[in-house]
This record gives structure tokens, sequence and C-alpha cells, in this order.
């Protein structure tokens, strides 16, 4: 792609550095910033920056959070014996918005991957197991999505808890191979979280 201005090239490199924005749609989104007011890209490029500068992650899940324990581990109508493992917001999000989960969660920053490089020190499993260890977790719930990413993340933590007093369990596989929890309609994955299955059971039928 030949540019005529410096400044155009560079901005449209740079946004399509973006997942899934290739150099035509970079193209595009740019001349759009362009047309429109000043204003509209400043509050874009400060919305970024504030995120940027000011996004905490509370210390409890994990969660992106703006203050230093979220909203839903401050609230004293969730069930704190019960705690959903999820691979990111998305996927908190997504069980949110099915009313259906009244316990705590742990967001783990993905899942395990040696293809992609991450190890389970790049995840945050050790502060998942320290949390067990304390002993207020009844029941933790495997709520990754059933990739071999995420069977292989599951079964890591599954046998770092061994020996501690919690039951696991994971979501009934309405949800079919390879589907992500974020795609699930909110029924069928309602249905599973409350019919979820002992994580043992899980591991027979494979
Ligand atoms: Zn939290």
């Amino acid at each position: 792609m030949e540019f005529s201005s410096k400044l155009l090239e560079n901005a449209v490199y740079e946004m399509s550095q973006l997942p899934g924005i290739g150099k035509r749609t970079a193209l595009r989104l740019v001349l759009h910033l362009l047309k429109r007011p000043a204003e509209q890209t400043q509050k874009l490029t400060l919305a970024l920056e504030h995120l940027r500068n000011d996004i905490k992650f509370c210390t409890n899940c994990h969660n992106i959070s703006d203050v230093e324990v979220c909203e839903i581990c401050a609230s004293p109508r969730r069930d704190r014996s019960l705690v959903c493992v999820v691979e990111d917001i998305r996927d908190v999000m997504a069980i949110e918005n099915t009313s259906q989960y009244k316990g705590l969660y742990h967001v783990l920053g993905g899942k395990i991957s040696p293809m992609e490089g991450v190890g389970p020190q790049d995840l945050t499993i050790a502060p998942l197991v320290d949390k067990v260890k304390k002993g207020e977790i009844k029941e933790l719930i495997f709520a990754l999505s059933s990739t071999m990413e995420g069977d292989t993340t599951n079964f890591y933590i599954y046998k770092q808890l061994e020996g501690l007093d919690v039951n696991t369990s994971t979501i009934a596989r309405g949800i079919s191979v390879g589907d992500e929890l974020e795609y699930a309609d909110e029924v069928t994955l309602g249905r599973s979280i409350v019919n979820r299955i002992p994580f043992v059971n899980s591991l027979k039928a494979n």
C-alpha cells in the first residue's frame, strides 16, 4: 500500500496492529476519524490512555476492575464458598448475563498453551491454589472453553489441588466442543452452570 502521507501511513500501521484489522480496514477507520470532528479522535485516545494508565485488577479474583476489590467480590450477596474458574473478563460477563450464578470468579488471564508460549506461571494459578488452601472455598467450577488448551489448564489446576479439601466440577457440556463461552447463548450457558458435573466424571468421558 502506497501512502502520500507519512502521518497517514503511521496511523494506518498502528491501527492494523489490532486483531482482525487488516491494512484496508485500518485505512477505512483512519479516514473515518479524519472526516469526523477532532474531538471524537481525542475522546478515543483519552479513553484508551485512561484505560492503560488507570486499569486495575481485582486483588481477589483478578478480573479487570476500577477498584482494588471488584463489585462481585465485594458483594455480600455472593456465595464465597463457590468459585468459577474462567479465562478472562468476557467469560465473567457471559456468565453474569445468565443470572444463574451467585458465587465468585477466579480469572486466570488465559489458558496454558505451549504453542503460544503460555505456561502455568503466566496465569493466576498459584494465587488460586493459595486461595483454596485458606479453606473458604468449597467448590471450584471449571468453566474454560473445551478446547485442548482449556482441558490442559483444567487438568493442571486439578492436579495442583490434589490432597486439598475442595470439590471440583465442570460446566455441563451443553456447549459443544470448541465453542467459546462468550458465544454460548444465555439459556444454554445458564443451564450448563446449574447442571454442572463433578470434574472427575468429565475425565472419564474422554
Ligand atoms: Zn473480584
